[in-house]
């Protein structure tokens, strides 16, 4: 039984979708977590997770407000809904409006909306989830976590393109990054897994899921980061391009009939492991492929080490010193092999993989993967997103709002 108003609901609102985490912030596992999908769908349903087991509930016709209605019931069953002290918001873009996380106001709700062009995909559900849950949980904080607040320590010659400042100055045209507080929360294990100086550390992280991202990490602070301007840009990702010449989108507009939406979907949808494979935007599914003799698989796999490695190589660069490169993510937590064929490629920065524990560390199991004497190091840190917004909300709950512009 929890002790009293220590509980933190962590929810994170997507077009058809409300994730939710129920967390004590003096545990790393959450105690209940789930997610309701197919909003809006005769066939939408929501599960619940716990110590005890999974059970799935249909949801019919179900949108996020009867998601959270359910969520709460579920809280209410188990006497939890007297012990909720906050809850914490995914919000994935907030421009330069937000360095940090930031107890919910109606002027960050305008600063969120702000972003909503940046992100249209993703800020306006983060808001219909804001606002349902402020409507259900008027008496108690809420926080927004950002997904691009860690990367708002980028210097101007890492974040700036190379196109008129003009762009930069009249549409925010900059590159923001992503995936924030994955970054953050594997190099703060970093540091303290690997006894690192937490004032003096050179790290990369590579957060690979479906979509991926790789972050240089000076002191505690994202320097340079794969991500751009939206999700696409940088690694090669389960459906997304990555890395594309922009002459070769111009050219395909002018010679092959896309057009902006027909692109959208081409470079989102239908490339990364996808595209290159013509299989599969699954890793797990494309080593099968690739072990059975399936040379696309092959290939797609090729592609996603070798544009990673070349991206860490590259970040490293922006360090002062690299102490360690850090996987994370479904496939970064999960498979030895794209990390031996990753470490391989990494030979000229001094790396030299531990086979045996590279095989060893799986499924949420940490720990180094390079051999004894290697420096830098790599390792394996499980990501986990939902416990870090349960700390930045409950630290902002328990701070209370700080009368400044910047968030
Ligand atoms: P998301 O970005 O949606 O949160 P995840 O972080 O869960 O995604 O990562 C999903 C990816 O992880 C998929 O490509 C999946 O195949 C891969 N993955 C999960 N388990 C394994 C495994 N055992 N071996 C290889 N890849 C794996």
């Amino acid at each position: 039984m929890p002790p009293d108003a220590s509980l933190i609901l962590v929810l994170n609102s997507g077009s058809s979708s409300l994730k939710f985490a129920v967390q004590d912030t003096a545990q790393r596992t959450p105690l209940l977590s789930g997610l309701a999908e197919r909003l809006g769908n005769t066939q939408s349903t929501i599960n619940f997770k716990d110590a005890q087991g999974k059970r799935t509930e249909p949801l019919p016709g179900g949108d996020h407000a009867a998601a959270l209605d359910a969520v709460l019931a579920e809280l209410a069953g188990r006497s939890w809904l007297g012990a909720l002290a906050a809850v914490g918001h995914r919000v994935v873009h907030g421009a330069e409006r937000f360095t940090s996380s930031a107890l919910i106001t109606p002027t960050v709700i305008a600063d969120i909306e702000a972003c909503n062009e940046l992100a249209p995909l993703h800020n306006p559900p983060a808001l219909v989830g804001i606002r349902i849950a402020l409507a259900r949980l008027p008496d108690i904080p809420h926080v927004a976590v950002l997904d691009t607040a860690f990367h708002q320590t980028m210097a101007p010659e890492a974040y700036l393109y190379a196109v008129p400042m003009a762009l930069y100055r009249e549409h925010g045209v900059r590159r923001y990054g992503f995936h924030g507080t994955s970054h953050r929360f594997v190099a703060l294990e970093a540091v303290a897994q690997l006894g690192l100086d937490s004032a003096d550390h050179g790290l990369v992280t590579a957060h690979l899921g479906n979509g991926a991202s790789a972050t240089a990490v000076q002191d505690g602070r994202s320097v340079d980061t794969s991500m751009g301007l939206t999700p696409l840009e940088g690694l090669v990702m389960g459906t997304r391009s990555g890395d594309i010449d922009a002459g070769a989108v111009l050219h395909l507009m002018r010679t092959a009939g896309y057009d902006t939406v027909g692109m959208d979907a081409l470079l989102n949808k239908q490339s990364g492991l996808l595209g290159l494979s013509e299989l599969s935007n699954d890793c797990r599914e494309l080593e099968a492929a690739a072990a059975a003799g399936h040379a696309g698989a092959k290939l797609a796999l090729e592609v996603f080490a070798h544009r990673l490695a070349r991206y860490i190589g590259g970040l490293a660069m922006s360090l002062r010193r690299l102490d360690a490169v850090v996987f994370t993510g479904g496939i970064g937590e999960n498979s030895p092999l794209v990390r031996a064929m990753t470490v391989a490629r990494l030979r000229p920065l001094g790396l030299v993989l531990d086979e045996a524990a590279n095989e060893r560390f799986i499924r949420g199991a940490d720990g180094v993967i390079t051999t004894a004497g290697s420096t830098p190091c790599a390792a394996v840190i499980a990501t986990n997103e939902e416990w870090m917004i349960a700390r930045d909300t409950a630290e902002l709950a328990h701070r209370g709002p700080t009368p400044s512009k910047a968030h």
